[in-house]
């Protein structure tokens, strides 16, 4: 029998913990196949962490990892990616937004199918601000013209791999992680599930605006490098602008003289130019930013407990 990887990330998840714990055990019980469920606990504040031993206790299935503090959602699955032996792996949230009814459909897909992962994606954004969702939007639409890697709008990190892909993925060590660039970059047959966004069953959401935009910009670097050339395609233009303006000035001066004239124009000018320079310093900043964490090699999680 094939044994399946769960993997589940939870940050103060100390409600959700055990609801997961039921609503998955029953679909389990339907599934051709041995599991472990990896339960990471990033760090949490509450009483997660003993609501993963209190299961461990009750289910030889169940391990756990738990963090020395809070590393990000990316560390942990990163983590559980690691930990998982089973021939195929599945990342879901505990919060039931990835509704486990849909594993023997993923399971069909890689086992019937032949495809190498089978990932889902919400087609709504029911339940969300109306801001959020615009700007969530452009946001793929910006990065996916400026990236070779394709990232899917409303892809969600619930997905089902075989033991090769995860390998792959294993092998990318970037301490930045953006899993939706990671597992497109990989490559595989991937086939794709949509269904309906479902709203959280209990606690709250860990992110806010000002964490998916980083989130975003941590993506944009990480997958494309468009943005550093942005300040050459400007200096261009405004070379050849200045080349132009040079030679109408010259002309106009040799044939009507030389008033002065055009100091608003000039301030205006000048700030333009000073806002695009601290623009342009300000994104190669980004990039070097990221190169200088990357040489440090630090470790992208680190486990106090694990069992
Ligand atoms: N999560 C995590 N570390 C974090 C934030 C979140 O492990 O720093 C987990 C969280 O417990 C949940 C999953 O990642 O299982 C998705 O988080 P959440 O539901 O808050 O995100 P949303 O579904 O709102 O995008
Ligand atoms: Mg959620």
């Amino acid at each position: 029998m094939k044994k399946l990887s769960l993997i589940v990330p939870c940050y103060n998840e100390q409600e959700a913990t055990p609801i997961f714990y039921e609503a998955l055990c029953r679909e389990l019980a339907n599934l051709p196949v041995e599991a472990e469920i990896i339960f990471v606990d990033d760090g949490s504040r509450d009483g997660t962490l003993a609501a993963m031993r209190a299961l461990r206790q009750r289910d030889e299935r169940v391990h756990f990892i738990s963090f020395s503090r809070n590393f990000g959602k990316e560390a942990a699955m990163y983590a559980g990616l690691e930990a998982a032996t089973g021939d195929y792996v599945a990342i879901m949230d505990v919060d039931l937004q990835d509704p486990p009814s849909l594993l023997p459909r993923m399971l069909d897909g890689i086992e019937k199918e032949g495809y190498d992962c089978v990932a889902t994606r919400r087609v709504t954004r029911k339940g969300e601000p109306r801001l959020r969702s615009f700007f969530a939007r452009s946001f793929y639409r910006l990065i996916n013209k400026i990236s070779k890697t394709e990232i899917v709008d409303g892809a969600r990190d619930f997905r089902l791999m075989t033991r090769q892909m995860v390998d792959s993925i294993l092998s990318m060590k970037e301490v930045s992680r953006f899993s939706k660039g990671i597992f497109s970059w990989v490559g595989y047959r991937t086939h794709w599930l949509e269904y309906e966004n479902i709203e959280r069953v209990a606690g709250e959401t860990k992110w806010n605006f000002w964490k998916l935009l980083l989130y975003s910009i941590d993506g944009i670097i990480g997958f494309s490098t468009a943005p550093l050339a942005i300040a050459s395609v400007m200096g261009l233009a405004f070379c050849l602008l200045a080349f132009l303006l040079i030679l109408y000035f010259f002309i106009k001066t040799l044939i009507w003289g030389d008033p002065v004239a055009g100091f608003p124009a000039t301030i205006c000018i000048m700030l333009l130019l000073g806002g695009l320079q601290l623009f342009s310093v300000g994104i190669l900043g980004q990039y070097l930013s990221k190169t200088y964490l990357e040489t440090k090699r630090r470790p992208i999680y680190i486990a106090k407990e694990k069992e």
